[in-house]
């Protein structure tokens, strides 16, 4: 059938009666205007009409919940292109966190193995595997949002393996962009490694990918904590995403972090 055929044919996925109202009950989605809210639902009906989302395990999500997961997945690409995660098809969501399903290769050739379990995975070679309790508690504003993060990874990778260097928009600075990041892990390296308290979660310090999820994650959560700790991050994330989260969000304080609470993540 042609494409635009199929879509005529296809139910609004949020003409759901649950929806607008999950969304509003959202706390990550406060703030919104009308215009950004319209251009979220935009990017929602073509997540869910062109996702496979699923649950495993046993699991039968329900419409809520996949209301909840394409809301929070699709608000960074809110002001960016559809084809934003077009490289990818699947959502696989498992009942709680989990082990990586046996052994897999990704796109570079390198064999992967289980190991510990985590909360959230987003593979190269393809799906976005999430922990239904932890997509849950996301839109909660915190710093933790495992949907964001796993997105900030599909987007760093749509240049290849990631690496805190997604592509940037044509009108921003490349230099700056490290500039800003490098700087900002170095320091949040720095300050772990003599045991200063820390208030972003130390899990960004595993490597530059994840400082750059970690990261994002608290733009969208904490926008003003992060512009307190790394101003010039903030910055670039701003001219990334092209929104501003610390413009509708209420200002938060939050407690540095325990050294030792680390957020399970793998960026498969
Ligand atoms: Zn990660």
């Amino acid at each position: 059938m042609f494409e635009f055929l199929r879509k005529l044919t296809q139910p609004d996925p949020l003409a759901s009666p649950l929806w607008p109202a999950i969304g509003r009950a959202m706390p990550l989605l406060h703030g919104l205007s009308d215009e950004e809210w319209a251009r979220l639902e935009t990017r929602m009906r073509h997540f869910l009409r062109h996702k496979y989302v699923e649950g495993t395990h046993e699991l039968t999500l329900t419409e809520s919940q996949r209301l909840v997961i394409a809301a929070q997945a699709c608000l960074p690409i809110m002001n960016l292109e559809d084809k934003a995660y077009d490289a990818w098809s699947e959502v696989i969501v498992y009942p709680a966190a989990f082990v990586s399903p046996t052994q897999w290769t990704d796109e570079y050739g390198l064999v992967h193995e289980a190991g510990q379990p985590v909360i959230g995975m987003a593979r190269s070679d393809g799906p976005l595997l999430l922990s239904l309790p932890d997509v849950e508690q996301g839109p909660w504003l915190d710093g933790r949002n495992v949907v964001i993060h796993e997105c900030a990874h599909k987007l760093d990778m749509l240049n290849g393996r990631p690496n805190c260097f997604p592509p940037l928009h044509a009108d921003m600075s490349r230099k700056a962009w490290n500039r800003a990041f490098e700087r900002a892990y170095a320091d949040f390296r720095n300050r772990l490694y003599q045991g200063l308290p820390v208030s972003i979660d130390p899990y960004g310090a595993q490597d530059p990918a994840e400082f750059f999820a970690v990261l994002s994650e608290y733009f969208f959560e904490l926008p003003h904590l992060l512009h307190r700790e790394y101003p010039a991050v903030y910055e670039q994330l701003r001219q990334f995403y092209r929104q501003d989260p610390g413009a509708r969000l209420p200002v938060i304080g939050v407690q540095p972090c325990a050294q030792d609470e680390l957020t399970p993540c793998h960026a498969g």
